[in-house]
């Protein structure tokens, strides 16, 4: 089956299906292929026959007419290894754009895993303009993760940036409890309810970084190399939870609104980088009174 996605003059998406793939088309090719002295398999054949199909409906489209830069390819295949050769096959045959996509991903973590293995071999060679990401969502779920998992491949391999990342270790035997997980959770939360308000008054906050780390072993280290970062305390440690700025230890934060005192320096501290209001700088300033200041080898 062949889709044309068309409206006004905006690209044209002519895809090709794994699933209805042109009988006839395929049926030449597979007695072609029989005819040779050394046949392909057959899943080799299936694989050239969506390519070709694709290339000669985009050459049928600019036939009647449609110019060949609104055309973009896609090619829906549903297992890993086919979409890889499928795409590098269409990338080194043709110019058009192309939309990328494992189709029929599955659920949950399965088709997320599926979807972003397949999308980062592709990406990081160079191939795919557009993307998207099929997932069957859980009952009564929506298809807003289908999105978010999109923008994440994106922004973990370092090609676009839609939210602040979140550096959050993965807690072992040193923590003594799920209170640095509940944090990242919160801190996450925090950060997605913000963005929408946050992108239109802070340009370029979305490439910020926060860590929220377990223990001293690694704490202090990664919280440095975040825009802002606490590291809470471990089995054994003290009580408090140093927090950094823009590499420097700013002031430490104790006893149960550990969590509320965070975004609330959080709040100021975006406000202050990325924001134009002078005022900003001393709300962050006015949290950061010299009486919580910490001495460094406190
Ligand atoms: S930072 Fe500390 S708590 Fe987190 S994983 Fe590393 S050692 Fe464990």
């Amino acid at each position: 089956m062949i889709e044309v996605a068309c409206r006004y003059d905006k690209p044209v998406r002519i895809g090709v299906n794994w699933g209805s793939l042109d009988p006839d088309l395929l049926a030449r090719m597979m007695d072609a292929n029989a005819a040779l002295a050394l046949p392909l398999e057959a899943d080799a054949v299936m694989r050239e026959a969506l390519v070709v199909s694709a290339l000669e409906n985009a050459q049928r489209a600019i036939d009647v007419g449609l110019s060949a830069d609104r055309i973009v390819l896609s090619a829906k295949v549903s297992h890993v290894q086919d979409l890889i050769a499928v795409y590098r096959n269409l990338a080194a045959r043709c110019d058009f754009p192309l939309h990328l996509g494992l189709t029929e991903a599955g659920m949950g973590s399965k088709g997320i895993v599926a979807s972003s293995t397949a999308l980062a071999v592709l990406l990081q060679e160079g191939i795919g303009d557009t993307l998207r990401i099929s997932l069957t969502p859980e009952p009564k779920g929506d298809r807003t993760r289908e999105v978010l998992v999109a923008q994440q491949i994106l922004q973990v391999m370092g090609l676009r940036a839609f939210t602040p990342t979140v550096v959050a270790c993965p807690g072992c035997g040193r923590t003594t409890s799920s209170f640095f997980q509940e944090l990242a959770q919160q801190i996450e939360g925090f950060l997605q309810g913000r963005m929408p308000t946050w992108k239109v008054q802070f340009p370029g906050v979305e490439q910020m970084h926060v860590a929220v780390m377990g223990c001293v072993v690694n704490g202090p280290g990664e919280s440095r190399l975040a825009d802002i970062g606490i590291s809470l305390p471990g089995a054994g440690e003290h009580p408090s939870a140093p927090v950094y700025m823009d590499g420097e230890r700013v002031m430490t934060l104790k006893g149960s609104s550990i969590a509320t005192d965070f975004t609330q320096l959080l709040d100021a501290y975006v406000a202050a980088r990325y924001g134009k209001n002078p005022q900003a700088r001393s709300r962050l300033l006015e949290l950061l009174k010299p009486a919580q200041l910490i001495a460094p080898d406190e």
